[in-house]
Protein backbone atom coordinates (compact mmCIF):
# COMPACT_ATOMS: atom_id res chain seq x y z
CA UNK A 1 0.00 0.00 0.00
CA UNK A 2 1.03 3.20 -1.04
CA UNK A 3 2.68 5.54 1.90
CA UNK A 4 -0.34 7.59 3.49
CA UNK A 5 1.26 10.78 3.50
CA UNK A 6 2.30 10.68 -0.08
CA UNK A 7 -1.23 9.43 -0.99
CA UNK A 8 -2.52 12.94 1.03
CA UNK A 9 0.18 14.67 -0.87
CA UNK A 10 1.57 16.21 2.34
CA UNK A 11 4.52 15.70 4.18
CA UNK A 12 5.59 13.93 7.25
CA UNK A 13 5.40 16.60 9.48
CA UNK A 14 2.81 18.11 7.97
CA UNK A 15 -0.03 19.91 10.51
CA UNK A 16 -3.27 18.37 11.36
CA UNK A 17 -5.08 20.93 9.69
CA UNK A 18 -2.63 20.47 6.43
CA UNK A 19 -3.93 16.71 6.45
CA UNK A 20 -7.62 18.10 6.79
CA UNK A 21 -7.29 20.59 3.93
CA UNK A 22 -5.33 18.16 1.62
CA UNK A 23 -7.72 15.82 2.54
CA UNK A 24 -10.72 18.22 1.32
CA UNK A 25 -8.67 19.27 -1.43
CA UNK A 26 -8.79 15.72 -2.83
CA UNK A 27 -12.35 14.51 -1.99
CA UNK A 28 -13.95 17.61 -4.22
CA UNK A 29 -12.00 16.00 -6.78
CA UNK A 30 -12.94 12.23 -5.89
CA UNK A 31 -15.65 11.87 -4.75
CA UNK A 32 -18.13 9.47 -6.31
CA UNK A 33 -20.90 11.84 -6.01
CA UNK A 34 -18.89 14.31 -8.33
CA UNK A 35 -16.29 11.23 -10.41
CA UNK A 36 -18.26 8.50 -10.73
CA UNK A 37 -15.45 6.76 -12.61
CA UNK A 38 -14.08 2.87 -10.95
CA UNK A 39 -10.90 4.75 -11.45
CA UNK A 40 -11.69 7.43 -8.89
CA UNK A 41 -13.78 5.32 -6.71
CA UNK A 42 -10.37 3.20 -6.18
CA UNK A 43 -8.42 6.31 -5.07
CA UNK A 44 -10.50 7.70 -3.10
CA UNK A 45 -11.13 4.47 -0.82
CA UNK A 46 -7.25 4.99 -0.04
CA UNK A 47 -7.05 8.96 0.37
CA UNK A 48 -9.99 8.35 2.96
CA UNK A 49 -7.79 5.16 4.27
CA UNK A 50 -5.10 7.67 4.77
CA UNK A 51 -6.98 10.51 6.09
CA UNK A 52 -8.32 8.10 8.89
CA UNK A 53 -4.95 7.16 10.02
CA UNK A 54 -3.33 10.31 9.64
CA UNK A 55 -6.22 12.65 11.28
CA UNK A 56 -6.19 10.13 14.04
CA UNK A 57 -2.94 11.15 16.59
CA UNK A 58 -2.66 7.81 18.42
CA UNK A 59 -2.76 5.86 14.79
CA UNK A 60 -0.82 8.62 13.43
CA UNK A 61 2.09 7.67 16.02
CA UNK A 62 1.58 4.08 15.62
CA UNK A 63 1.83 3.99 12.01
CA UNK A 64 4.77 6.83 12.24
CA UNK A 65 6.71 4.22 14.40
CA UNK A 66 6.30 0.94 12.64
CA UNK A 67 4.56 1.96 9.50
CA UNK A 68 2.46 -0.69 9.30
CA UNK A 69 -0.70 -0.09 8.38
CA UNK A 70 -3.17 1.24 11.06
CA UNK A 71 -6.11 -1.15 9.96
CA UNK A 72 -4.49 -4.16 11.69
CA UNK A 73 -3.45 -2.19 15.24
CA UNK A 74 -6.72 -0.90 15.05
CA UNK A 75 -8.44 -4.06 15.36
CA UNK A 76 -6.25 -4.56 18.05
CA UNK A 77 -7.04 -1.81 20.08
CA UNK A 78 -10.53 -3.70 20.60
CA UNK A 79 -12.31 -1.85 17.63
CA UNK A 80 -12.85 -5.06 15.67
CA UNK A 81 -14.97 -4.66 12.28
CA UNK A 82 -13.51 -1.52 11.24
CA UNK A 83 -12.08 -3.13 8.29
CA UNK A 84 -15.38 -5.15 8.02
CA UNK A 85 -17.41 -1.68 7.87
CA UNK A 86 -14.83 -0.08 5.45
CA UNK A 87 -14.60 -2.92 2.83
CA UNK A 88 -18.78 -3.17 2.97
CA UNK A 89 -19.33 0.34 1.96
CA UNK A 90 -16.04 0.50 -0.69
CA UNK A 91 -16.33 -2.93 -1.54
CA UNK A 92 -12.84 -5.26 -1.67
CA UNK A 93 -12.15 -4.71 -5.59
CA UNK A 94 -12.93 -0.79 -5.83
CA UNK A 95 -15.08 0.68 -8.99
CA UNK A 96 -17.88 2.07 -9.18
CA UNK A 97 -19.98 -0.37 -10.56
CA UNK A 98 -20.55 -2.01 -6.92
CA UNK A 99 -22.84 0.80 -6.65
CA UNK A 100 -25.58 -1.17 -7.47
CA UNK A 101 -27.84 -1.50 -10.44
CA UNK A 102 -30.01 1.49 -11.25
CA UNK A 103 -33.73 1.34 -10.80
CA UNK A 104 -35.95 0.24 -13.52
CA UNK A 105 -38.74 2.14 -14.36
CA UNK A 106 -40.91 -0.75 -15.77
CA UNK A 107 -42.75 -1.98 -12.80
CA UNK A 108 -45.44 -4.84 -12.44
CA UNK A 109 -49.33 -3.01 -12.90
CA UNK A 110 -51.53 -3.16 -10.08
CA UNK A 111 -54.50 -5.56 -10.22
CA UNK A 112 -58.05 -4.32 -11.08
CA UNK A 113 -61.29 -5.16 -10.01
CA UNK A 114 -64.57 -5.24 -11.17
CA UNK A 115 -67.80 -6.28 -9.43
CA UNK A 116 -70.81 -8.46 -11.46
CA UNK A 117 -74.34 -9.07 -10.23
CA UNK A 118 -75.59 -12.01 -11.74
CA UNK A 119 -78.86 -14.03 -11.12
CA UNK A 120 -79.59 -16.73 -9.23
CA UNK A 121 -80.01 -18.47 -13.26
CA UNK A 122 -77.11 -17.30 -14.21
CA UNK A 123 -75.35 -19.27 -11.70
CA UNK A 124 -77.13 -22.89 -13.01
CA UNK A 125 -75.24 -23.65 -16.03
CA UNK A 126 -72.58 -20.41 -16.02
CA UNK A 127 -72.94 -17.26 -18.32
CA UNK A 128 -70.51 -15.16 -20.17
CA UNK A 129 -70.60 -11.53 -19.68
CA UNK A 130 -68.93 -8.34 -21.63
CA UNK A 131 -67.51 -5.98 -19.09
CA UNK A 132 -66.64 -2.57 -19.39
CA UNK A 133 -62.84 -2.20 -17.09
CA UNK A 134 -60.93 1.00 -16.95
CA UNK A 135 -57.39 0.23 -16.94
CA UNK A 136 -54.36 1.61 -17.68
CA UNK A 137 -52.58 -0.35 -20.69
CA UNK A 138 -49.67 0.35 -23.34
CA UNK A 139 -49.22 3.78 -24.88
CA UNK A 140 -49.40 3.43 -28.48
CA UNK A 141 -47.42 6.18 -29.02
CA UNK A 142 -43.90 5.17 -27.32
CA UNK A 143 -45.00 1.53 -26.86
CA UNK A 144 -43.64 2.05 -23.41
CA UNK A 145 -40.44 3.53 -23.78
CA UNK A 146 -41.55 6.73 -21.93
CA UNK A 147 -40.00 8.86 -24.94
CA UNK A 148 -41.25 10.86 -27.82
CA UNK A 149 -40.52 8.83 -30.76
CA UNK A 150 -36.90 9.01 -32.47
CA UNK A 151 -35.72 9.62 -28.91
CA UNK A 152 -33.77 8.14 -26.06
CA UNK A 153 -32.85 7.93 -22.03
CA UNK A 154 -30.13 9.99 -21.92
CA UNK A 155 -27.24 9.20 -19.27
CA UNK A 156 -27.83 10.22 -15.77
CA UNK A 157 -24.07 12.68 -15.44
CA UNK A 158 -24.88 12.85 -11.84
CA UNK A 159 -24.56 9.07 -10.82
CA UNK A 160 -22.80 8.17 -14.17
CA UNK A 161 -25.77 5.75 -14.86
CA UNK A 162 -25.56 3.85 -11.91
CA UNK A 163 -28.66 5.08 -10.36
CA UNK A 164 -26.69 5.46 -6.66
CA UNK A 165 -24.87 8.37 -5.21
CA UNK A 166 -22.17 7.49 -2.17
CA UNK A 167 -22.14 9.88 0.90
CA UNK A 168 -19.80 9.90 3.30
CA UNK A 169 -21.05 9.84 6.84
CA UNK A 170 -18.25 10.39 9.83
CA UNK A 171 -18.73 8.22 11.97
CA UNK A 172 -16.82 6.69 15.20
CA UNK A 173 -15.54 4.25 13.09
CA UNK A 174 -14.13 7.10 10.65
CA UNK A 175 -15.48 8.09 7.25
CA UNK A 176 -18.11 5.83 5.97
CA UNK A 177 -19.69 6.14 2.91
CA UNK A 178 -23.04 5.25 2.30
CA UNK A 179 -25.13 4.73 -0.92
CA UNK A 180 -28.46 6.32 -1.69
CA UNK A 181 -30.55 6.96 -4.44
CA UNK A 182 -29.34 9.80 -6.92
CA UNK A 183 -31.95 12.49 -6.82
CA UNK A 184 -31.34 13.86 -10.11
CA UNK A 185 -32.61 10.79 -11.70
CA UNK A 186 -34.46 9.14 -9.09
CA UNK A 187 -32.23 6.03 -8.93
CA UNK A 188 -33.14 5.05 -13.00
CA UNK A 189 -29.52 6.30 -14.15
CA UNK A 190 -30.82 8.10 -17.29
CA UNK A 191 -32.90 10.79 -17.67
CA UNK A 192 -36.11 11.13 -20.19
CA UNK A 193 -35.62 15.11 -21.56
CA UNK A 194 -38.33 14.09 -24.43
CA UNK A 195 -41.00 12.55 -23.02
CA UNK A 196 -43.70 11.28 -24.83
CA UNK A 197 -46.14 13.72 -25.27
CA UNK A 198 -49.06 11.01 -25.28
CA UNK A 199 -48.48 9.46 -22.16
CA UNK A 200 -46.81 12.35 -20.16
CA UNK A 201 -43.89 9.90 -20.43
CA UNK A 202 -45.87 7.24 -18.22
CA UNK A 203 -45.25 4.43 -20.93
CA UNK A 204 -49.27 3.95 -20.15
CA UNK A 205 -52.29 5.64 -20.80
CA UNK A 206 -55.74 5.31 -19.49
CA UNK A 207 -58.53 3.23 -21.63
CA UNK A 208 -61.68 1.76 -21.43
CA UNK A 209 -62.12 -1.32 -23.05
CA UNK A 210 -64.76 -4.24 -23.06
CA UNK A 211 -63.61 -7.56 -21.65
CA UNK A 212 -65.68 -10.79 -22.51
CA UNK A 213 -66.07 -12.69 -19.07
CA UNK A 214 -67.20 -16.38 -19.45
CA UNK A 215 -68.30 -16.85 -15.55
CA UNK A 216 -68.02 -20.62 -14.77
CA UNK A 217 -71.83 -22.20 -13.16
CA UNK A 218 -71.76 -22.49 -9.76
CA UNK A 219 -70.50 -18.99 -8.64
CA UNK A 220 -71.36 -17.64 -4.98
CA UNK A 221 -71.67 -14.24 -3.60
CA UNK A 222 -68.11 -12.93 -2.83
CA UNK A 223 -66.14 -15.08 -4.94
CA UNK A 224 -63.42 -13.50 -6.61
CA UNK A 225 -62.39 -14.81 -10.01
CA UNK A 226 -58.57 -14.22 -11.03
CA UNK A 227 -57.87 -13.25 -14.56
CA UNK A 228 -54.07 -13.18 -14.59
CA UNK A 229 -52.30 -10.43 -16.37
CA UNK A 230 -55.50 -8.53 -17.58
CA UNK A 231 -55.42 -5.53 -14.71
CA UNK A 232 -53.44 -2.72 -14.93
CA UNK A 233 -50.65 -2.69 -17.56
CA UNK A 234 -47.14 -1.30 -15.76
CA UNK A 235 -45.22 2.10 -15.33
CA UNK A 236 -43.12 2.00 -18.74
CA UNK A 237 -45.11 -1.21 -20.11
CA UNK A 238 -44.38 -3.69 -17.20
CA UNK A 239 -46.16 -6.55 -16.91
CA UNK A 240 -49.86 -6.64 -16.39
CA UNK A 241 -51.23 -7.23 -12.99
CA UNK A 242 -54.70 -9.19 -12.82
CA UNK A 243 -58.10 -8.41 -12.96
CA UNK A 244 -60.56 -9.61 -10.13
CA UNK A 245 -63.93 -10.45 -10.86
CA UNK A 246 -65.92 -10.05 -7.45
CA UNK A 247 -69.47 -12.15 -7.57
CA UNK A 248 -72.97 -10.72 -6.81
CA UNK A 249 -75.52 -13.50 -6.81
CA UNK A 250 -79.41 -11.18 -6.46
CA UNK A 251 -81.27 -13.48 -4.42
CA UNK A 252 -84.32 -14.86 -6.26
CA UNK A 253 -88.14 -14.42 -5.54
CA UNK A 254 -88.55 -17.81 -5.52
CA UNK A 255 -85.40 -20.17 -5.08
CA UNK A 256 -82.39 -20.43 -2.73
CA UNK A 257 -79.82 -22.32 -2.69
CA UNK A 258 -77.96 -25.02 -0.20
CA UNK A 259 -74.83 -25.72 -1.68
CA UNK A 260 -75.18 -26.63 -5.17
CA UNK A 261 -78.96 -27.64 -4.58
CA UNK A 262 -81.71 -25.28 -5.31
CA UNK A 263 -84.90 -24.77 -2.64
CA UNK A 264 -88.47 -24.12 -3.21
CA UNK A 265 -91.31 -24.14 -1.33
CA UNK A 266 -94.95 -25.53 -3.26
CA UNK A 267 -97.77 -24.38 -1.79
CA UNK A 268 -100.61 -27.60 -1.85
CA UNK A 269 -103.84 -27.17 -0.85
CA UNK A 270 -105.68 -28.75 1.55
CA UNK A 271 -107.86 -30.81 -1.01
CA UNK A 272 -104.55 -31.45 -3.26
CA UNK A 273 -102.99 -32.31 -0.23
CA UNK A 274 -105.73 -35.24 0.40
CA UNK A 275 -106.28 -36.46 -3.07
CA UNK A 276 -102.92 -35.64 -4.71
CA UNK A 277 -102.10 -34.19 -8.03
CA UNK A 278 -99.36 -33.51 -10.20
CA UNK A 279 -98.14 -29.92 -12.09
CA UNK A 280 -95.33 -28.71 -13.49
CA UNK A 281 -93.35 -25.60 -12.26
CA UNK A 282 -91.01 -22.71 -13.97
CA UNK A 283 -87.50 -23.99 -12.24
CA UNK A 284 -84.51 -21.87 -13.44
CA UNK A 285 -83.80 -24.16 -16.32
CA UNK A 286 -87.30 -24.61 -17.80
CA UNK A 287 -90.52 -27.14 -16.76
CA UNK A 288 -90.28 -29.05 -13.94
CA UNK A 289 -93.04 -31.86 -13.61
CA UNK A 290 -94.44 -32.69 -9.92
CA UNK A 291 -96.03 -35.59 -8.77
CA UNK A 292 -97.88 -34.67 -5.23
CA UNK A 293 -98.75 -38.09 -3.48
CA UNK A 294 -102.22 -38.51 -1.94
CA UNK A 295 -101.82 -37.64 1.81
CA UNK A 296 -98.58 -35.40 1.43
CA UNK A 297 -97.27 -33.33 4.54
CA UNK A 298 -96.53 -30.03 5.19
CA UNK A 299 -92.55 -30.13 5.24
CA UNK A 300 -92.27 -32.96 2.67
CA UNK A 301 -89.64 -32.69 0.35
CA UNK A 302 -89.70 -33.33 -3.34
CA UNK A 303 -86.74 -34.11 -4.50
CA UNK A 304 -85.68 -33.42 -8.32
CA UNK A 305 -82.48 -35.80 -9.38
CA UNK A 306 -79.51 -32.93 -11.10
CA UNK A 307 -82.23 -29.81 -11.27
CA UNK A 308 -79.87 -27.97 -9.30
CA UNK A 309 -76.88 -26.06 -9.60
CA UNK A 310 -74.23 -27.18 -11.67
CA UNK A 311 -70.82 -27.23 -9.30
CA UNK A 312 -67.82 -25.20 -9.58
CA UNK A 313 -65.38 -27.88 -9.28
CA UNK A 314 -67.45 -30.64 -9.13
CA UNK A 315 -69.36 -29.73 -12.76
CA UNK A 316 -72.20 -31.95 -11.18
CA UNK A 317 -75.65 -30.67 -10.61
CA UNK A 318 -77.22 -30.76 -7.41
CA UNK A 319 -80.99 -31.47 -6.73
CA UNK A 320 -83.67 -29.31 -6.86
CA UNK A 321 -85.78 -29.96 -3.56
CA UNK A 322 -89.33 -28.54 -3.08
CA UNK A 323 -90.88 -28.73 0.36
CA UNK A 324 -94.28 -29.03 0.85
CA UNK A 325 -96.63 -26.81 2.81
CA UNK A 326 -100.28 -27.61 2.76
CA UNK A 327 -102.66 -24.57 2.83
CA UNK A 328 -105.24 -24.37 4.95
CA UNK A 329 -108.32 -22.22 3.63
CA UNK A 330 -109.36 -19.37 5.91
CA UNK A 331 -112.45 -18.22 4.45
CA UNK A 332 -115.37 -20.99 3.66
CA UNK A 333 -118.68 -20.75 2.61
CA UNK A 334 -121.47 -22.48 5.00
CA UNK A 335 -122.04 -25.35 2.06
CA UNK A 336 -118.33 -25.81 2.05
CA UNK A 337 -118.25 -26.04 6.30
CA UNK A 338 -121.14 -27.81 6.50
CA UNK A 339 -119.01 -30.43 3.72
CA UNK A 340 -116.26 -30.15 5.89
CA UNK A 341 -117.75 -31.14 9.26
CA UNK A 342 -119.44 -34.06 7.76
CA UNK A 343 -115.84 -35.37 6.77
CA UNK A 344 -114.37 -34.51 9.81
CA UNK A 345 -116.88 -37.09 10.99
CA UNK A 346 -116.32 -39.41 8.66
CA UNK A 347 -112.95 -39.49 9.01
CA UNK A 348 -113.31 -40.07 12.77
CA UNK A 349 -110.17 -37.60 12.55
CA UNK A 350 -108.35 -38.17 15.99
CA UNK A 351 -107.86 -34.58 18.53
CA UNK A 352 -105.00 -32.83 18.41
CA UNK A 353 -101.69 -33.60 20.18
CA UNK A 354 -98.41 -33.55 20.89
CA UNK A 355 -96.57 -34.85 18.04
CA UNK A 356 -93.53 -37.53 19.17
CA UNK A 357 -90.24 -35.91 18.08
CA UNK A 358 -88.53 -38.97 16.74
CA UNK A 359 -91.42 -39.91 14.56
CA UNK A 360 -91.10 -36.19 12.87
CA UNK A 361 -87.73 -36.92 12.44
CA UNK A 362 -87.83 -40.02 10.72
CA UNK A 363 -90.49 -39.08 8.74
CA UNK A 364 -88.54 -36.31 6.91
CA UNK A 365 -85.43 -38.78 7.20
CA UNK A 366 -87.60 -40.84 4.88
CA UNK A 367 -88.41 -38.32 2.75
CA UNK A 368 -85.49 -37.15 2.11
CA UNK A 369 -83.78 -40.37 0.77
CA UNK A 370 -86.92 -41.23 -0.87
CA UNK A 371 -87.87 -44.47 1.02
ZN1 LIG B 1 -46.16 7.27 -24.50
ZN1 LIG C 1 -28.53 9.81 -11.51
Amino acid sequence: MADHYDVLGVSREASDDEIKKAYRKLARKLHPDVNPSPEAAEEFKNVTHAYDVLSDPEQRRRYDMGGDDAMGGFGGAGFGGFGDVFEAFFGAAGGASRAGRPRSRRERGDDALVRLTLGLGDVVFGTHRDVEIDTAVLCDTCQGTCCQPGTEPTRCDVCGGSGHVQRQVRSLLGNVVTQQLCGSCQGYGTRIEHPCAACSGQGRVRSRRTVGLDIPAGVETGLRLQLAGSGEVGPAGGPNGDLYVEIHVDTHPVFSRDGDDLLATLEVSMTDAILGTSTSIDGLDGAVDLEVRAGVQSGDVLKIDGRGITGLRTKKRGDLRISVQVVTPTKVDHKTRKLVEELAQRTKAPDPRLAEHQQGFFSRFRDKFGR
